[in-house]
């Protein structure tokens, strides 16, 4: 066989407008590869839903290059040990992929191309998954920029219609391996595509979207809706953001495409969701100039603050057990289905932090293990704004009050009943606070059929605010 020329798919699951497949085309034909590594596998729950997503994408892929006669090779294994093996198998000379900012896959890449590089193999890391990297966009002292303003100033300066202009895949036969001509072992079979260990969540029963062709219903839905953006993103009863991070996480759908589309109208909305976009690119650049972030405070006089919070409280506010009917519904909410509303994540983190008094990487961690859009990138940096220990974050002594939160953003409680039935019946004033209403439906016991508050909110403001005033 002609040796191919590999492409290994990471977080960019998708054929069209990808930069590592349209780089890697214009060498020769492609093999394209997905390795299922088990350093990562071997920290998940066998219900994680990302598998479950990242199996129904690389479906959607494999049967797209069948059909162009090739194949998706799909790999379990270190691919520090997969991809020499693979490139030895088929004689592959070349390899392709999308460069990743996040610490362990910077090692992790690093040493692959060391070792392929080594034995002459051409490795090529390409930007993908941003419209701007690493150093793209500094200021004018040369320096990572900390805040969020001028950093997004400085990005909309520089766009450039090429910046967001679609990497062209050609979907021809001819620019990708024949499947019948690869050694039978990597043929692949017909069966589903499965992890073992992992369950079979069904997703469409859960009302997810997967694949390039659940993005792109996605995208055409919010489309019709983006000049609301701005009017509606705060509300988490109302359908007004685009539910596109966990494709943006996994690649099914460009960050062009999606800049684009922001920049081809000219609403208010539309330029308040760039805005969001823009941020996701901020935290990007942070983590990769700062990449200790990861472990502790970016503001180093907050690394040292001893969190007096119990673990009872930890564990309640993991099970929507709070009292506050607002935080609850919102970790059922995450719970069931993987998802939290933004609104929600900033005030739900402040919770954690600022009225549980709880160390902020703990419930990072949490997010971490229940989004299906998890992002090491945005998620660090939410976590860090919300808790006041990173750049350009929250001023510490602004705290959300968890009521106030409740009844400006579900104002007639209709988020609050999604998730916690047991409250159905109470009143839209009652229903932010069950605990201050002067009457409560017949047959409803606080303490019963829903918890008493497990803290008084003023009483922990002042013990945050005297924790990081110190
Ligand atoms: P939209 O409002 O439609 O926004 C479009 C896209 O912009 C999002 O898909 C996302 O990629 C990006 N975006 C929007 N807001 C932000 C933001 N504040 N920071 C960075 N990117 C943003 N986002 C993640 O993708 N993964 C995470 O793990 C994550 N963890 C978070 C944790 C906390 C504590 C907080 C406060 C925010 C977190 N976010 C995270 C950011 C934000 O909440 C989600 O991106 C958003 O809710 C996803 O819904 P959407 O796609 O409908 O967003």
């Amino acid at each position: 066989m002609t040796p191919p020329i590999l492409c290994w798919l990471r977080r960019d699951l998708r054929l069209s407008d990808h930069a590592a497949l349209a780089r890697a085309q214009q060498a020769g034909p492609v093999l394209a590869l997905f390795i299922f590594d088990p350093a990562l596998l071997d920290t998940l729950p066998p219900d994680d839903k990302r598998i479950a997503f990242i199996c129904a994408a690389l479906a959607e892929i494999r049967q797209q290059l069948r059909q162009l006669g090739s194949e998706l090779v799909l790999c379990h294994g270190d691919p520090l040990a997969v991809i020499p093996s693979l490139a030895a198998q088929t004689g592959a000379r070349q390899l392709f992929f999308a460069r990743d900012y996040e610490p362990m896959a910077r090692q992790r890449d690093a040493a692959i191309t060391a070792q392929l590089e080594a034995q002459g193999i051409h490795v090529e890391a390409v930007k993908d998954q941003v419209i701007f990297e690493q150093d793209e966009v500094l200021s004018a002292a040369g320096k990572p920029y900390t805040v969020f303003t001028p950093y997004a100033r400085a990005w909309r300066a520089r766009l450039a219609p090429q910046d967001h202009a679609p990497w062209q895949v050609v979907l021809d036969s001819r620019h990708f391996v024949a499947r019948a001509s690869l050694p039978p072992a990597l043929q692949g079979s017909d069966a589903p595509i499965t992890v073992t260990g992992f369950e079979a969540v069904d997703l469409a029963a859960q009302n997810i979207r997967t694949g390039m062709h659940g993005a792109q219903a996605l995208l055409d839905d919010f489309a019709g809706r983006i000049a609301d953006y701005a009017a509606l993103r705060d509300f988490p009863a109302r359908k007004g953001v685009s539910y596109l991070s966990a494709h943006l996480r996994f690649g099914t759908v460009s960050i062009r495409a999606l800049v684009q589309l922001a920049l081809n109208e000219a609403s208010a909305g539309a330029q308040v969701w760039l805005n969001e976009l823009v941020w996701r690119e901020f935290y990007q650049q942070l983590l990769w100039h700062y990449p200790e972030v990861e472990q502790a405070s970016f503001k180093p006089a907050y690394r040292e603050l001893a969190w007096p919070g119990e673990d009872a409280h930890f564990t309640a506010w993991c099970e929507g057990r709070t009292g506050y009917p607002l935080i609850d519904a919102a970790m059922l909410q995450l719970n069931s289905s993987g998802y939290m509303h933004n609104r929600l994540r900033m005030v739900a983190a402040s919770f954690l932090v600022k009225d549980l008094l709880i160390d902020w990487r703990r419930g990072e961690h949490y997010f971490a293990a229940k989004l299906l859009d998890y992002d090491l990138a945005a998620n660090n940096g939410g976590w860090q704004w919300a808790a006041s220990t990173g750049c350009d974050a929250q001023p510490w002594f602004r705290i959300f009050n968890p009521v106030t939160q409740s009844q400006k953003f579900d104002p007639d409680g209709r988020f609050i009943r999604r998730y916690l039935p047991a409250l159905a019946a109470l009143d839209n004033k009652a229903i932010h606070a069950p605990w201050l209403a002067k009457t409560l439906p017949d047959g409803f016991s606080l303490g019963h059929d829903y918890p008493a508050p497990i803290v008084d909110h003023a009483a922990q403001r002042g013990k945050a605010l005297a924790l990081f005033g110190r």
